[in-house]
């Protein structure tokens, strides 16, 4: 089978591996389609990240190369001899987080030690994958394989804004217009947000943004955040998302957000920021984080967007081949701020 394998940096293979063999517990599914991640861009761009590259996963016990793709959907084309709840031909999406199953709260659980599927084991960029039964989840009937592939991403937006305790009617501050901030939007809206004002650099994440549901889409770097808001909220917004990743916009997050709100920091740093807490300790205003999504959170997911309540395709910008997911994936994302959630087509089965 064809698979997108993981070498090291810059250094991604389209070809040739051993399809993959269940075992007692797990499930073999055949992709259908599988988007790019940001994460995925940070392992081409300057991996190893996440990717177990100098001996194998603790978790996982695998080790690169490995092929890459942790957003997908499929179907079950067979199950191990103690699998009860898949047959072969059931439309499925993977959650793929791995966590050690150490504490019974899977939310403390994540933090003693977590992996993904297409990070820390062979993912999705691959004509079949095998995974254990507990992250398999059943997809209704009537949604679509196609936008299945965005759940992932979603979930990490919906947990954000559950996270951020964001209550309807409030008014929200979105720091980075790229796929995670385009999908908060989009769950903040679902969730009821009053106002939306996404920030970024790139006029044309602003224009999807407005598309998506922001209120006002401000180019920050023609005008400042704070100035902005406080023109219209002198008190400043109540839930603020961080999902750009950097220092400006980091402390450009708390200066917007007023006194006893919430900043939430969903995004990936890739170095560290310089701020003062005396920032925090004079508003009152509270710092949280997230770490991709709660077990719950991921299947709520799927019953949001089977509902139409969330509705992620308007953040799809491109489909291709597995073949060209060097080209016009990764490199296409590095270089087009256009673009937002790339598709790679695997069976591309509707
Ligand atoms: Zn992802």
């Amino acid at each position: 089978m064809k698979a997108a394998v993981w070498y090291g940096a810059k250094d991604i293979r389209v070809e040739d591996r051993d399809v993959p063999t269940v075992s007692s517990n797990q499930v073999k599914i055949k992709v259908a389609w599988t988007g790019i991640c940001g994460s995925d861009l940070h392992e081409y761009s300057v991996g190893p990240i996440t990717i177990p590259a100098n001996g194998p996963d603790p978790l996982t016990g695998k080790q690169a190369p490995l092929t890459m793709g942790h957003e997908f959907s499929g179907v079950v084309e067979e199950v191990g001899s103690e699998v009860s709840g898949f047959k072969p031909g059931d439309k499925v999406v993977v959650n793929p987080l791995i966590i050690s199953g150490n504490h019974k709260d899977p939310l403390i659980d994540m933090y003693k030690g977590f992996g993904f599927v297409g990070l820390n084991s062979d993912g999705g960029f691959a004509d079949l994958v095998v995974v254990d039964e507990k992250n398999v989840i059943k997809l209704p009937e009537d949604l679509s394989l196609e936008y299945a592939a965005l759940i992932e991403p979603t979930a990490v937006a919906v947990q954000g804004i559950k996270e951020s305790g964001l209550k309807f009617g409030e008014t929200v501050a979105v720091f980075g217009a790229g796929p995670i901030g385009l999908l908060t939007i989009i769950a903040a809206k679902a969730a009821g947000a009053k106002e939306i004002f996404a920030f970024d650099l790139s006029e044309t994440r602003l224009q999807k943004a407005k598309e998506v549901g922001a209120t006002h889409a401000v180019n920050s770097g023609q005008q400042n955040p704070v100035e902005y808001i406080r023109s219209i909220y002198p008190d400043g917004v109540d839930r603020t998302f961080e999902v750009a990743g950097v220092a400006p916009t980091f402390n450009q997050a708390i200066a917007v957000t007023r006194a006893r709100g919430v900043v939430t920091v969903v995004s990936i740093f890739e170095k560290p920021v310089e701020f003062s807490p005396m920032q925090l300790t004079v508003t009152g205003v509270h710092l949280v984080s997230t770490l991709a999504y709660e077990p719950d959170v991921f299947e709520t997911t799927v019953k949001l967007i089977a509902s139409g309540q969330i509705d992620p395709s308007p953040v799809i910008t491109d489909h291709i081949e597995l073949e060209d997911i060097v080209n016009k994936g990764f490199e296409a994302l590095m270089k087009d701020k256009s673009q937002a959630k790339i598709l790679v087509k695997l069976s591309g089965e509707k």
